[in-house]
């Protein structure tokens, strides 16, 4: 199945330094910035740097350098924000929208890295 990137989505412009964003981090292959309107204390997005609609786009066409990069880059931002259970953190909650089941806002695969307080159930009782 092909994927359609949109090059004028707004996470594209970000890469293109066209909007600010405020960096957490950036690596090769990804950028990591804060969520513009957060839903918790803490709220950033991970980007990778390449034109990849959503999670299951990036893992059948990136290379084994990005994803290896982008996962990376996940657990550095998590270790950069001190919420990692493992060394004194609270804990965190990973979150990939895609598509209209997963009302994806940002047609740019984004992980939302969520912490800072306890955020309940994953989704609410149907
Ligand atoms: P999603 O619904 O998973 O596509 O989430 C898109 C997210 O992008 C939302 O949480 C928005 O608040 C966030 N967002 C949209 N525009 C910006 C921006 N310019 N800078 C940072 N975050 C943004």
């Amino acid at each position: 199945m092909p994927y359609a990137y949109d090059p004028n989505n707004v996470f594209s412009r970000i890469l293109r330094g066209e909007i600010p964003c405020r960096k957490v981090l950036e690596t090769d292959h990804a950028l990591a910035f804060h969520d513009i309107a957060p839903q918790a204390p803490v709220h950033v997005l991970v980007i990778p740097k390449g034109p990849y609609v959503n999670a299951d786009h990036f893992a059948a066409e990136a290379s084994d350098a990005e994803i290896a990069d982008y996962t990376r880059a996940i657990g550095k931002v998590c270790a950069e924000l001190g919420i990692r259970p493992g060394d004194g953190g609270q804990g965190y909650r990973l979150i990939a929208n895609a598509g209209e089941a997963g009302v994806q806002e940002v047609p740019h695969l984004h992980v939302h890295i969520l912490g800072g307080r306890v955020l309940g159930r994953m989704l609410p009782r149907a």
